[in-house]
């Protein structure tokens, strides 16, 4: 469930016709419904009600400052992998013991940055990171609260660059080296034993994959209760998929009843990671037809966004439905929506059958709430789009268009280029 919907044959976000907004902003931009964003999170949250358990927003999935304020005070957590997404957390006011921190190559600087902030925990991805977290701890003196992130050798199902959980992954440790790697840091004198963590994936659209994963863990939990070590957190991390087309992912709250059967009886403090399903439908991106083409074997939509402003068509084969601003009465036509840029890969559709959109016509990109603006680029030397925020009949620009000066920003020429 949504705010995308049409009144009168037109699009609107909430109370707002996108048009509109199309009119003030210019295109291509993203949008986001401020009450689909609430509903998203309040459900997830809800759906773990009378347990113990802090959902940490997964701020890759989008890092807009007024997205992340909007779910910190709506009492959520953060879930960041590096010292930017620290930055914006701590600007968006997440408070520190809010904060887990994933990632596989942590920097020493990021580490020093975090232990300084006091965070909830690190999410560890290797002995020698173990090894340089108790070292920074130290040398800051100060404790380190860690979790494991552990490797369950799961298949979860999904796109292949989208699969964490597996060993062939580069995520996480494996079942046995983990028990090494908690009796290591119980030696370690800056290190805190606090938690076990596991992310297998992402768009996983059925229960089990996560199931699975969590008996493996189960047993290590076990392995790591007979010599002594004992946790406190069980972060179970994100992943849960959803509709972008005809998937049909659990409801959250199947989800977390599977979780929750899953440890019961283990009295551990929960901890979510969700990033996708919060946001993934909250957000469209809205985009102009440039112009129109007629080639040998197939019809064209060229549209000013691009691959560099949604990669994940062309990164995951990713669907993302079409949408038109205005519907008309007119035959469907089957197309290519491609971008401006000088890559066959760059399309937002292939082949897809979409409404007969002309030149000029607006139209809307689904499901383009996650893994959208955090994953645009400059590609093509083109200005990454403009973000707006949407909450009942008002419209708000969360982040501005970036302009051609912000395209060359902090380059310089050498000296030497004048010899
Ligand atoms: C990306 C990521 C998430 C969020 O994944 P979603 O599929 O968007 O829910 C959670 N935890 C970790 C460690 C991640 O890297």
């Amino acid at each position: 469930m949504h705010h995308f919907v049409y009144r009168n044959n037109e699009l609107y976000c909430e109370d707002v016709p996108i048009r509109k907004i199309a009119e003030k902003v210019g295109t291509p931009f993203y949008l986001y419904s401020h009450a689909t964003l609430k509903r998203h999170f309040l459900i997830f949250n809800e759906a773990f009600e009378g347990l113990e358990r802090l959902v940490c927003f997964s701020a890759k999935a989008n890092t807009n400052l007024a997205v992340l304020k909007l779910f910190e005070s709506l009492g959520s957590g953060l879930d960041i992998v590096s010292g930017g997404e620290l930055y914006r957390g701590l600007n968006a006011g997440f408070s520190p013991d809010k904060i887990v921190y994933s990632g596989v190559g942590k920097r020493t600087e990021e580490i020093d940055y975090a232990l300084e902030a006091g965070i909830l925990m690190f999410n560890v991805e290797s002995l020698e990171e173990l090894e340089l977290i108790n070292k920074r701890a130290g040398f800051l003196r100060t404790q380190a609260p860690v979790a494991i992130r552990v490797n369950p050798d799961v298949d979860p199902k999904t796109h292949p660059y989208i699969s964490t959980g597996l060993k062939k992954n580069k995520f996480g440790i494996d079942m046995e080296t983990a028990i090494d790697g908690y009796k290591m840091a119980s030696r370690l004198k800056n290190i805190t034993i606090v938690g076990m963590d596991c992310h297998i994936g992402s768009q996983i659209t059925e229960s089990k994959p996560f199931t699975d994963a969590l008996e493996s863990l189960k047993n290590l939990i076990d392995e790591l209760r007979n010599i002594g070590i004992q946790i406190k957190y069980m972060d179970v991390g994100g992943g849960l998929g959803i509709t972008y087309n005809d998937e049909s992912p659990p409801h959250p709250r199947e989800y977390a009843r599977a979780i929750v059967d899953s440890l019961k009886g283990l009295d551990l403090h929960l901890i979510l990671e969700p990033g996708r399903v919060i946001v993934g439908n909250a957000g469209i991106l809205v985009s102009r037809v440039l112009f129109r083409k007629s080639g040998k074997v197939k019809e064209f939509v060229i549209a000013d966004a691009g691959m560099n402003d949604l990669m994940r068509p062309t990164l995951y084969d990713a669907f993302h439905a079409i949408a038109p601003v205005k519907k008309t009465e007119d035959e469907q036509i089957t197309a290519d929506v491609v971008g401006p840029i000088c890559e066959t890969g760059d399309f937002l559709a292939v082949d897809r059958k979409i409404s007969d959109v002309k030149k000029g016509d607006l139209f809307a990109v689904m499901s383009a709430g996650a893994y959208g603006f955090t994953m645009s680029s400059n590609y093509c030397s083109r200005p990454r789009a403009a973000e707006v925020m949407v909450k009942d009949d008002r419209f708000h620009v969360v982040r501005e268009r970036e302009s051609y000066n912000d395209l060359v920003d902090g380059e310089s020429l050498p000296p030497f280029l004048d010899d």
